[in-house]
């Protein structure tokens, strides 16, 4: 993309409305506008980073036999009064009514819809087990919608549901799940620890949520650094053996984790001193098993291999795309802005053009633009270079090409790492080799 005909529109002064660093940078770097309280458009460059994260999410749930639907954000209240849950829910719910009055509200969540579509399809055990989630933006009327995109009232989540037989099914489900998180997490360039949760309006008696280090996080947590070390990969754990699931969610769980609210003294003083972690974090994912709750309120039964008939056990699991944009800038900025992690950043590259209008230094940055098009941002305004800078910096892409008249004359550019702040000056050919070297190399 050319910035000078982009909608990017970066932000020199420090909005006053935003409290954390995420919802500053998201402004100032152009990735969101607010439309109302909790409500987001999003610009070209969030959306790009959205849907990076949409990708590796989808990727890594296909990769662990989910199949992707998608489900509509408007619901009828009549499958939620049949699970009870119409009353429960309160007043995070959005609830419409449509011409003919009849009672609609925007989803917050999908168990009944996607129990009433298994209930319309499926006759007999040998059906099962099935896993499907779709990507869909949910609406939660929030008391207090805040820190910009992580506490919003309409965002985007992933939403998995998995139907089994019996127990022993549904835990494989869960683990398969849980492995398929950290793999997920892994990718999108984060630490995530998963701690035993409450299970909430969603119900249930097990539950994991999964939390992102970030010195601004809404919890305080305590976990052991074993986790840190943990090989998540296929070559370790192949996530459709179910042998290897039970190796991996026994690594989980004999580690200690947990946050303020479950944080148990006794056990922690056990974990090695030298091991122990603690500060805050935010949770981007949590998931659920919850046995027949749903299918049993809604009546959906299967015919089991006795041919009585039996209601299959749930979980379901959340990831909060949007969340996630703001919490990855939490645990990856500086004062001059976000540092993308590879995998999801909107451009890989910045070019920057140090002197617009001098005829050598455009001509090479056209050069390299035109090889990078797809995955580069090309700053061809007519902005001083310090400006240039600054921006690059906010934006936070990987890789920066810098190009002057200097350089141009000599057929060399300058490439910077924003991770890490190093530059280099390098002929173009080198530097183009770094950055497609760096773009191709498959994540751990
Ligand atoms: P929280 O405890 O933060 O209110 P929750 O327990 O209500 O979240 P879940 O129902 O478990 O959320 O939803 C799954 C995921 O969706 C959460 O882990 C979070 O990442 C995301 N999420 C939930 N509520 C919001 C929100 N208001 N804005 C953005 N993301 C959200
Ligand atoms: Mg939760």
């Amino acid at each position: 993309m050319r910035l000078s005909r982009s909608l990017i529109p970066t932000l020199k002064e420090v909005p006053a409305e935003a409290q954390i660093a995420s919802h500053r940078l998201m402004l100032r770097a152009g990735l969101v506008r607010q439309m109302a309280a909790g409500i987001y458009a999003w610009l070209p460059a969030g959306l790009r980073v959205l849907n990076n994260i949409a990708d590796i999410v989808r990727e890594e749930q296909n990769a662990a036999g989910a199949q992707e639907v998608l489900m509509p954000t408007i619901q009828p209240a009549s499958l939620w009064q049949e699970s009870g849950r119409y009353e429960d829910y309160g007043k995070e719910m959005l609830r419409i009514k449509d011409r003919h009055e009849r009672d609609l509200l925007y989803g917050p969540t999908n168990e009944e819809m996607i129990t009433d579509i298994f209930r319309q399809s499926l006759r007999s055990y040998k059906e099962l087990p099935q896993i499907a989630y779709h990507i869909q933006w949910k609406f939660r009327d929030e008391v207090r919608p805040r820190f910009g995109v992580m506490r919003g009232r309409e965002f985007l989540m992933k939403d998995a549901y998995s139907f089994d037989l019996d127990y022993e099914g549904a835990v494989i489900s869960y683990r398969k799940m849980m492995l398929s998180y950290m793999r997920t997490f892994q990718r999108l360039g984060v630490k995530a620890i998963p701690m035993v949760a409450d299970t909430g309006p969603i119900g249930g008696d097990l539950s994991h949520e999964f939390i992102i280090l970030a010195p601004t996080g809404e919890s305080q947590v305590f976990y052991d650094a074993a986790f840190e070390d943990i090989d998540y990969s296929a070559s370790n754990f192949n996530i459709a053996n179910t042998d290897d699931l039970g190796r991996f969610y026994e690594t989980m769980t004999t580690h200690y984790a947990a946050t303020e609210e479950k944080h148990d003294t006794a056990a922690w003083d056990a974990v090695g001193a030298d091991r122990r972690r603690e500060g805050r974090g935010i949770e981007v994912g949590h998931i659920f098993y919850f046995g027949t709750k749903y299918t049993a309120a809604m009546n959906f039964s299967v015919v089991g291999p006795d041919g009585q008939k039996t209601f299959p056990e749930m979980g379901s699991y959340g990831i909060g795309i949007s969340r996630m944009v703001g919490a990855l800038i939490e645990a990856s900025h500086d004062e001059a802005g976000i540092i993308w992690p590879d995998s999801v950043a909107p451009f890989a590259v910045g070019i920057l053009n140090l002197k617009q209008g001098d005829a050598a230094t455009d001509a090479m940055c056209e050069e390299v633009y035109g090889k990078l098009q797809a995955v580069a941002l090309y700053d061809d305004r007519s902005e001083r270079a310090g400006v240039k800078f600054a921006d690059a910096d906010l934006m936070g892409h990987p890789w920066q090409i810098i190009i002057g008249p200097r350089g141009a004359a000599a057929g060399r550019v300058e490439l910077k790492r924003r991770a890490t702040g190093e530059r280099e000056e390098l002929t173009l050919d080198e530097a183009m080799a770094r950055v497609t070297e760096s773009l191709s190399a498959k994540p751990a």
